[in-house]
């Protein structure tokens, strides 16, 4: 085989070598997702967990407020029908009385189904909190491999580009510039062998004519039925006997 079709078959194999690798580094990102996915869900429900608690103190401070405003409306109202002797007075004092009762006691209610709101509230922050911190924990394993995975591939990758700007220099700069169009066309092999005469993609037979040609000269042809680029692999038989 000519230097050229030794060198472009070298290249195209190191320009395998360096998708492959490529494309496990695309793997790792799903990967990645599917952590990051599970992580931001039990994070939407610690965020969740902290604005209710929050919510719920705050109503918490206003019940507890309005319950001591009215203990304090409450006794006043006390004190008042404590020192009214006039009859009429004192039944009009009693009623505001309790009037001021029955809103110092629904007030104290109000508090008191507050509280067990906040506590409510307080166990469901701590329930999202562990869980929270059990995923973290449980992921750091699979991060840590990841990062690993993808240390090792990016030192290979650059080792096999490195590999591949190598051979690309050993390819003459024309046929360098019909594989790399081919190649970024096909997105895949770009360069077959003749197969027994035929084109090694698509098995489709050259005239006899054009194959001792290539075999002769060496020459790096297209095939026209699918576009790849076909070389003679050695001198084939017929060609022995020219
Ligand atoms: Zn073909």
């Amino acid at each position: 085989m000519q230097p050229d079709v030794i060198a472009l078959v070298a290249l195209e194999g190191e320009d395998s070598a360096v998708e492959a690798l490529e494309a496990r580094l695309r793997s790792l990102e799903p990967r990645l997702q599917v952590l990051e996915r599970t992580r931001e869900t039990a994070a939407a429900t610690l965020e969740r967990a902290r604005t209710t608690l929050a919510a719920e103190q705050e109503k918490l401070i206003q019940a507890k407020t309005r319950a001591s405003s009215s203990r304090t409306l409450q006794e006043r109202n006390q004190k008042q029908l404590d020192s009214i002797t006039n009859v009429r007075e004192a039944t009009a004092a009693s009623a505001q009385l309790d009037q001021a009762r029955k809103i110092a006691s629904d007030a104290e209610s109000e508090a008191a189904r507050a509280t067990v709101r906040v506590e409510d509230a307080k166990a469901r922050l701590a329930e999202a909190e562990q869980a929270m911190a059990e995923i973290e924990s449980s992921q750091e394993a699979e991060r840590t491999a990841i990062a690993g995975e993808r240390h090792t591939i990016e030192a290979d990758l650059r080792h096999a580009r490195m590999k591949r700007d190598g051979s690309a220099k050993r390819v003459s700069q024309p046929l360098l510039g019909r594989y790399e169009k081919v190649r970024r066309r096909r997105r895949g092999q770009s360069l077959f062998p003749l197969i027994n005469g035929a084109c090694g993609s698509c098995d489709t037979k050259l005239p006899v004519q054009r194959r001792l040609e290539m075999s002769r000269t060496g020459a790096i042809e297209m095939c026209e039925a699918c576009g790849v680029m076909i070389y003679a692999p050695a001198p084939e038989p017929v060609a022995a006997k020219v």
